[in-house]
């Protein structure tokens, strides 16, 4: 609907873009206030193994809840974020939050891998895998609980101080994979040589199963770059049974999705996992419920 132009045509428009543009610089200053003001939580989506249904890891996702501008979406922040270079402040609170988590659920026998996603920014940093070092061992985690989330672009870029920093990362023994895998570009022929253990399916690909055929095809595709490159495949965003037998059926070992559950709180993801524990020993000495 567009109002009549002429005079009130700059009326019209003004306060649209005024508050496109201050909204912006409103958001940036609000969200570097945000972790000292405690706005900020890490929360904890359950990656599940899919022929036997436990949850073997999770991937920690950032939540910022502002006074003013109330819940805002990853999508909208963490790009402002990587702009304007804050990302690499709130990247390194988000990791020690979630190697703390990692620690304490070890400590307590129910240890399950944690994956924590980064932006290319962040390994950009000349000493971005020594403060991962550092932090592993002021926590005391091994290195093998802990995953990083690359994406293929941050992957691709063959600026030594990248490749560098990846190559130092897996000699730490920290896990590394790509996410929403499919919508860059990859360079096979570079993949095979990068020392990495997962790709993650992207959700827009998971989203048309099991009716969508080109869907269904790209997939596979991805499955069998998978086993060819002998790394394990997580499909993102399963929110149905039908997508999840699907995938299953075509070979992919994990899943992540609503079907099981969305980002919890590490309380509440601790309390499954030891469900999950209590569940096991039960059956093991026998002591189930049968059916
Ligand atoms: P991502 O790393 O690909 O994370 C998966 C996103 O899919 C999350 O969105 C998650 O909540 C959502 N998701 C999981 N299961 C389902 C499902 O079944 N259906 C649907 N529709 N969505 C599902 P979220 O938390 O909004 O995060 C969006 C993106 O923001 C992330 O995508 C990641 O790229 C970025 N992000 C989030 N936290 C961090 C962080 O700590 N650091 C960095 N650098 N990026 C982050
Ligand atoms: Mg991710
Ligand atoms: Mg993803
Ligand atoms: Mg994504």
């Amino acid at each position: 609907r567009v109002k009549a132009s002429g005079k009130g045509s700059f009326g019209f428009y003004e306060p649209a873009m005024s508050n496109g543009l201050l909204g912006r610089v409103q958001m940036e200053h609000a969200l570097r206030q945000a972790l000292d003001r405690d706005a900020l939580r890490v929360v904890y989506q359950p990656q599940v193994e899919m022929h036997t249904g436990s949850i073997v890891g999770c991937e920690a996702l950032l939540r910022w809840t502002d006074a003013r501008l109330g819940v805002v979406s990853p999508g909208v922040f963490i790009p402002l974020a990587e702009e304007s270079g804050y990302i690499v402040k709130l990247g390194a609170w988000v990791l020690e939050q979630a190697v703390k988590e990692a620690m304490r659920w070890v400590k307590q026998g129910l240890g399950v891998k944690v994956s924590v996603n980064v932006s290319s920014l962040e390994l950009h940093q000349p000493d971005y895998a020594a403060r991962v070092a550092s932090l592993l061992s002021a926590y005391g985690l091994p290195a093998c609980w802990l995953e990083l989330e690359l994406t293929e672009s941050a992957l691709l870029q063959k600026e030594p101080v990248i490749v560098h920093c990846i190559e130092q990362l897996a000699d730490l023994g920290v896990q590394l994979v790509i996410d929403d895998f499919g919508t860059g570009y990859s360079n096979l022929a570079y993949l095979k040589r990068m020392p990495i253990s997962k790709l993650k399916v992207d959700q827009s690909f998971v989203r048309g199963l099991p009716q969508d055929m080109s869907d269904k095809a790209i997939v596979e595709a991805v499955i069998g770059l998978g086993r060819a490159l002998d790394v394990e495949i997580v499909a993102e965003g399963v929110e149905t049974a039908a997508q999840r037998e699907t995938l299953m059926r075509m070979g992919c070992g994990f899943y992540q999705g609503f079907l099981c559950a969305p980002g919890v709180e590490a309380a509440t993801f601790q309390a499954m996992l030891r469900a999950q524990a209590a569940g096991l020993e039960a059956g093991s000495l026998g002591g189930g419920v049968p059916g």
